[in-house]
C-alpha cells in the first residue's frame, strides 16, 4: 500500500522548551491567561512535589507554585479559576491501547461488556432492529468469565435474536468469536469442517459446531464481512474514543499497534478540532516498509500526533490465556501458551528498524516470549548500537530476576496491564498465586529505577486511570482477592507512572508527564486525593475537568 503523507508532514515543529524549574519572575511581561489556585497539586515533579497555585498561557504551564505567588501574576484578563481545595494532578499517559480500532467499534458494533447472556442478547435485538435485513451485526467487549450464566454465549442464544441477520460477537480479549447459524452457514462451517491449522471450530457432543471459533478459525468467518469503515467513520470513532478517554482523566494515548488508516483518522481528527487526547501512533511491522522508504521515523509529527516506535508480536495473551510461559498454565499440565513470530523472524523486522532509527516495541507477555524479545534487542544493539535506543515490551507481564537484570542493563521500558490484576481476577487462577507475584511486577521494576508505565491495551483492559491505581495499589480483584502482594506501590508511585514514566517511554518526557514549566498544560482536577481516599475507593474518584494544551476538553 502506498503511503499518502509525507516527510514534511511529519517534521517536528514542536520548540521543545528546557526543562523548567519552579521559579515565578521570568515571564514578567505578560499575564497568564488562566490561573488555577487554592487547589492540591501533586506535579509528579520530584523537585516540586507539591503546589497550590498552577499559571498557563499558549497551552502551557508558565508559572506553579503558592497560591499567593502565583494570584500575584494575574491581570486584569486573567482568568482565576478557585479550585476549592481539590487535587490537580498531570493528566494521565495510558501508555499502549487501541483507541481507533476502539472508537470505530464503539461507534458502529454492539458493546457486549453486560453482565447476562440475557441483556447481551437484548442489546443485539435493538441493534437488528435498526439493521437491514441481511447485514452483519457485530458485537465487541463479550467476556465469558463476567456473565452470570456460567456458560459460553452460543449460536442458538443468536439464533433466537434474529433470524434475517449474520452475527459476529469477539471476546474482549480478541482472539475469540462467536457466531449464529447464520454466519456459520454462509462461512460453510458444518459438522464435516476440517479445523484450519492454529485455529479451532468448537464443537458440540454431537460434533456440531457450538458457534464458537477460536484463533485462526475466526478468519473463516472473518473473511466475509465486508469493510465498510470509511476514512470518516475511522475519524469519528476517534473523536468518540478520546472524548470517552478523556472524561476518565486521559490526555495522551499510545495507539499500540497503529497503521496508514489510523493514522489518518488521528490527523483527521485533529484538523476538525476533534482530538481530545495527544495521540503517539505506533506503526505495525506489516506498513513499516513505507513508512521508511519515506525517511519517517519515531518522533515525527508534533505534540498532538505524533510517531511512535515499531510494533512486533512475539507470543500470545495474558486473558485468553495464550502466553508462552516456562512453566504451564495452572490444571492444564501440558499448556506453555503459544509463540506468534519466531526468534528469528522478529530480529529480521526488528533489525531494519533498528538502522532506520525507528523504537522498536515487541508484545512480549510470559517470561519466555520476553527473553525471546530481549534476545532480538540485545542482538540488534550490539551490531547496530543506537544511542537511547528505549525499546519497549509491550505487556512484558510474567518475569524473573534474570529478565529484570536485562531490562535493567538495556533500559528497556515494560508497558504491563494496569487494570487486569482489579478487572481479570478471575482470569488469575489459571496463573496461580506463586506466579502472581512475578506478574504486572510494577514493584519489582521500580525497585530497580526501571521506567514502567501504566496502561490499558483496551479493549481487553479498561482505561481508567483510577481503576489502574488502585489495582496497582491493591493488587485486589472485584471479588476481594489478592494477587501478588509483593508488587504493591504507594498511590504516589502508581500515580508517576501513570503520567511523567508515559511520557518517557514516547520520549516526550521533556514536554508532558508532570506539572512543571515550559510543559503543556495537560491535567486532571479530581474531587478527591487519592493518597488520602480509602485504597479501594479510589476507583470511586470522579474525574471533575480534564485539561489538554491549556482547554478543557471534559467538564462534569
Ligand atoms: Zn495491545
Amino acid at each position: 500500500m502506498k503511503s499518502s503523507f509525507n516527510r514534511r508532514q511529519f517534521v517536528n515543529t514542536l520548540g521543545m522548551g528546557s526543562l523548567g524549574f519552579v521559579f515565578l519572575n521570568s515571564f514578567s511581561q505578560t499575564h497568564p491567561e488562566i490561573i488555577m489556585h487554592n487547589a492540591n497539586i501533586f506535579t509528579s515533579n520530584i523537585d516540586y512535589p507539591k503546589a497550590q497555585a498552577i499559571a498557563i498561557s499558549n497551552g502551557k504551564v508558565i508559572a506553579i507554585g503558592n497560591d499567593a505567588d502565583i494570584l500575584r501574576l494575574s491581570g486584569s484578563k486573567t482568568r482565576r479559576i478557585n479550585i476549592g481545595g481539590k487535587t490537580i494532578t498531570p493528566g494521565f499517559i495510558d501508555a499502549h491501547s487501541h483507541p481507533a480500532y476502539s472508537g470505530r467499534a464503539h461507534l458502529r458494533n454492539v458493546d457486549c461488556d453486560l453482565r447476562s447472556i440475557q441483556a447481551i442478547k437484548d442489546a443485539i435485538k435493538s441493534k437488528s432492529i435498526e439493521t437491514r435485513p441481511g447485514k452483519w451485526i457485530s458485537g465487541f467487549k463479550y467476556d465469558d468469565t463476567k456473565t452470570t450464566d456460567g456458560r459460553y454465549i452460543n449460536r442458538y442464544d443468536l439464533d433466537e435474536i434474529t433470524p434475517n441477520h449474520p452475527i459476529l460477537i469477539t471476546h474482549r480479549g480478541g482472539h475469540t468469536v462467536y457466531v449464529n447459524s447464520k454466519a456459520l452457514k454462509m462461512a460453510k462451517i458444518d459438522k464435516s469442517t476440517v479445523d484450519p491449522k492454529g485455529g479451532f471450530i468448537v464443537r458440540d457432543e454431537n460434533g456440531e459446531p457450538t458457534g464458537l471459533l477460536k484463533e485462526n478459525a475466526v478468519e473463516l468467518v472473518n473473511k466475509l464481512i465486508p469493510n465498510e469503515f470509511s476514512a470518516k467513520d475511522n475519524q469519528e470513532g476517534v473523536k468518540l474514543i478520546t472524548q470517552m478517554m478523556a472524561r476518565s482523566g486521559i490526555t495522551s494515548v499510545t495507539d499500540a499497534y497503529g497503521d496508514q488508516k489510523f493514522l489518518t483518522a488521528y490527523r483527521d481528527a485533529y484538523k476538525a478540532n476533534e482530538l481530545s487526547t495527544r495521540i503517539n501512533c505506533m506503526i505495525g511491522y506489516f506498513e513499516i516498509d513505507d513508512f521508511i522508504d519515506q525517511g519517517i521515523k519515531t518522533g515525527d509529527g508534533d505534540e498532538w500526533v505524533r510517531i511512535g516506535g515499531m510494533k512486533l508480536t512475539c507470543d500470545g495473551s495474558i486473558s485468553e490465556r495464550t502466553a508462552r510461559l516456562s512453566k504451564p498454565y495452572i490444571g492444564r499440565p501440558n499448556d506453555y501458551g503459544i509463540i506468534v513470530m519466531d526468534e528469528e523472524e522478529l530480529y529480521g523486522h526488528a533489525i531494519k528498524a533498528q538502522k532506520a532509527d525507528w523504537q522498536i516495541g515487541i508484545h512480549a507477555n510470559g517470561d519466555v516470549g520476553i527473553e525471546k524479545s530481549l534476545n532480538v534487542f540485545e542482538k540488534i544493539q550490539r551490531e547496530y548500537p543506537r544511542n537511547d535506543p528505549r525499546f519497549r515490551l509491550e505487556h512484558c507481564t510474567v518475569i524473573n530476576d534474570e529478565i529484570l537484570k536485562r531490562i535493567k542493563k538495556l533500559n528497556v521500558i515494560p508497558n504491563p496491564f494496569s487494570t487486569y490484576v482489579y478487572f481479570h481476577g478471575e482470569k488469575m487462577v489459571a496463573y496461580g498465586k506463586e506466579r502472581l507475584e512475578n506478574m504486572f511486577a510494577v514493584k519489582s521494576f521500580l525497585d530497580l529505577g526501571i521506567n514502567v508505565t501504566q496502561t490499558s491495551d483496551y479493549p481487553p483492559g479498561p482505561f481508567e486511570p483510577m481503576m489502574a491505581i488502585q489495582s496497582s495499589v491493591t493488587r485486589t480483584d472485584m471479588s476481594g482477592n489478592v494477587w501478588g502482594a509483593s508488587q504493591k506501590i504507594s498511590v504516589e508511585e502508581a500515580l508517576k507512572v501513570g503520567t511523567i514514566n508515559g511520557a518517557y517511554a514516547s520520549y516526550e518526557e521533556h514536554i508532558k508527564g508532570s506539572l512543571e514549566i515550559n510543559k503543556l498544560a495537560d491535567l486532571v482536577v479530581l474531587d478527591e486525593d487519592p493518597t488520602h481516599v480509602d485504597t479501594d475507593k479510589i476507583i470511586d474518584i470522579k474525574i471533575e475537568r480534564t485539561m489538554v494544551n491549556g482547554n478543557w476538553v471534559y467538564e462534569s
